[in-house]
């Protein structure tokens, strides 16, 4: 089940994989973007791991809560406020549960997207990492609706967010700073959709 112990092994794998990512997320921004997205990733998900060890929370739903207002206090860019509601939202969304079911997992998923989506006005194809998370909410509802657990679950949707990745490459962006280049921006993986998979790759990880 998704408890407090997983909820943390996930930002902190996650930490660890952006730390370990960084100059290949920053090098993506750079050439589609501004060149900030490694570190802006790497800040974010320091200070959510700080903002854990200092709230201590008691739920998988509070560890995310305070993962994602972590996020938002020290992340500029856009992915800062992005990435933070969307982390607030997964979180709210799992409620008091102490051990978070596979579905409710999904849930809290689509929240996420929901809330991205809400945020930043971007559909799926427009070339950002909503182009990652829709399908993997979608794989993971499809796995657990085939009765798969939370670990089956939590790798089609790394899979399906690695897919949709590869995906973005072709696309022109249509929002965001790398829409400022127009058809420039084509031939090129999404920034953000490369740190989403990571984290959802995190995510299969700390289940299995
Ligand atoms: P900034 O572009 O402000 O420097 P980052 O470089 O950290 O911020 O993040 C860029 C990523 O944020 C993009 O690759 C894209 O995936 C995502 N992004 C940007 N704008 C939007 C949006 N409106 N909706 C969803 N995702 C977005
Ligand atoms: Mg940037
Ligand atoms: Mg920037």
């Amino acid at each position: 089940a998704f408890d407090v112990q997983t909820a943390t092994a996930w930002i902190t794998a996650s930490e660890a994989v952006v730390k370990a990512n960084e100059a290949r997320l920053t090098g993506l921004d750079a050439a589609i973007g501004d060149g900030d997205h490694g570190a802006n990733m790497a800040r974010g998900l320091a200070a959510a791991l700080a903002n854990i060890a200092e709230k201590e929370p008691a739920t998988p739903g509070d560890v995310l809560v305070a993962a994602g207002r972590g996020i938002v206090a020290k992340t500029g860019g856009a992915s800062g406020p992005l990435y933070g509601t969307a982390f607030r939202r997964a979180g709210k969304a799992l409620g008091d549960a102490t051990e978070a079911t596979a579905e409710q997992v999904g849930d809290a998923l689509e929240a996420a997207l929901t809330a991205i989506k809400e945020l930043g006005g971007a559909a799926e194809g427009d070339k950002t990492m909503v182009d990652g998370l829709a399908p993997a909410v979608a794989a993971f509802r499809q796995a657990v609706a085939d009765g798969g657990d939370l670990a089956s679950a939590s790798v089609a949707a790394a899979d399906a967010a690695e897919a949709g990745l590869a995906a973005t490459v072709p696309l022109q962006a249509r929002k965001g700073r790398a829409s400022y280049l127009g058809a420039r921006s084509v031939g090129h993986e999404d920034p953000g959709a490369a740190s989403l998979a990571l984290i959802l790759r995190a995510l299969a990880e700390v289940t299995a």
